[in-house]
């Protein structure tokens, strides 16, 4: 077994949860991921590892760190992906800067999600360095910048690096997530025909046609979308966002906007939202001859699924038995994570990380042991699936 120190790696924890690292596009005066990139890239010097700051917008780099394999016969090559970014600090019960451990648990933004996964994996990688085990695939440790808001870092990343696996560090609770949900992003505009109010035989009512798209799409939420079921996660689902429509109270209104999120399972793709979409509208066209719409996809992210009989999900799973002395737990998730990029451009995923409490929330914490059993577990995943 690799030697983690579990000294250390409580210290960089602590190290980075320091460094202020909020989303500036979050939050306006955010202090972005320049100073813990810097850190992050010494760190990995320090290690060994040979280091590439990516910019993926300015002033937010992606650190990643290789460790080149020893062997001229090049076996698998494993990713390592966590971010450095975190949301703001809003009302925060303790100092989300300044971390305090307390009864095993560590607290402060970032704790959770997810410095502690980017130490967990920075640390495992450094151990491997000391072991002087020769690999004979690369490792590539990334430490990517904006996940919290529109994942510009991870979407950099796939541009210029790959690998054969990945191993996304979030917050799983030592728990092999090996599926989540993806979403769609969908604008419906209905088209009527501006007209004065007392006009009945010219208007077209742009607003009573959206209630018609509303109407259908709670029907096929009901009836179709929760009967859909999935081994480990929740059926797909729903939900309108944002509606806007109409101009003055006399007048018929000529168009209505509604905005829809729509969360989506394993095995549904952005041309089957599509073929969805268009079969509803089409379903209003034929109860409303004067019925007019249009819609458009305007954002869209993959779920992620990865088969338990993947070399990546074993070997993890195997080091889990060496380490925790029990099988791990396999789990779904309802939330996105760049996970789903890693996914979607080719790279078989798995994400898996400490026990955190309270993301995004006033009290965050992590727990102290499940960093350092994240640390050692990756540790020997990488000397086991990179041998
Ligand atoms: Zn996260």
């Amino acid at each position: 077994m690799v030697a983690i120190d579990e000294q250390e790696t409580v210290e960089l924890l602590k190290e980075l949860i320091r460094i202020d690292s909020v989303n500036p596009d979050l939050v306006p005066d955010g202090a972005g991921e320049a100073a813990i990139g810097e850190f992050v890239r010494a760190y990995m010097a320090d290690s060994g590892l040979e280091v590439v700051v990516q910019d993926s917008a300015p002033g937010r780099p992606n650190v990643i760190g290789t460790l080149r394999s020893a062997n001229p016969v090049s076996g698998k090559s494993l990713m390592l992906n966590g971010h450095t970014d975190t949301v703001g600090f809003g009302k925060m019960d303790i100092d989300p800067l300044d971390p305090v451990e307390r009864g095993g648990r560590i607290y402060g933004r970032g704790s959770a999600d997810m410095k502690s996964g980017v130490a967990a994996m920075l640390s495992a990688t450094a151990a491997v360095v000391r072991s002087g085990i020769r690999l004979s695939g690369d490792v590539i440790v990334a430490a990517v910048v904006d996940e919290e808001y529109a994942s510009i870092g991870t979407e950099t990343l796939v541009k210029d690096f790959g690998a054969d696996a990945a191993i996304v560090t979030e917050p799983t609770n030592l728990s092999l997530t090996v599926a989540h949900k993806g979403f769609a992003w969908i604008e419906i505009t209905t088209r009527g025909r501006s007209a004065h109010g007392s006009d009945s035989s010219s208007g077209r009512d742009a607003i009573m046609m959206m209630a018609e798209v509303l109407q259908s799409f709670r029907q096929h939420d009901q009836s179709q979308l929760a009967t859909r079921n999935h081994p480990i996660l929740s059926p797909p689902s729903l939900h309108a966002s944002i509606i806007e429509g109409g101009k003055e109270l006399s007048t018929y209104p000529d168009t209505c906007r509604l905005q829809l999120e729509r969360r989506t399972v394993p095995g549904e793709t952005q041309a089957s939202i599509e073929v969805e979409i268009a079969d509803i509208l089409d379903g209003c066209r034929l109860r409303d001859a004067d019925f007019s719409a249009e819609s458009a996809v305007l954002f869209y992210r993959e779920p992620l699924e990865i088969d338990r009989s993947d070399s990546v999900v074993k070997a993890l799973h195997a080091s889990f038995q060496d380490v925790a002395g029990r099988s791990p737990e396999y789990t779904g998730s309802a939330g996105w994570m760049d996970s789903g990029i890693l996914c979607a451009s080719g790279i078989p995923t798995v994400v898996f990380g400490p026990s955190g409490d309270g993301f995004h929330g006033a009290v965050e914490s992590v727990d102290r042991d499940s960093v350092v059993q994240c640390a050692q577990i990756l540790a020997n995943t990488i000397v086991s699936f990179c041998a």
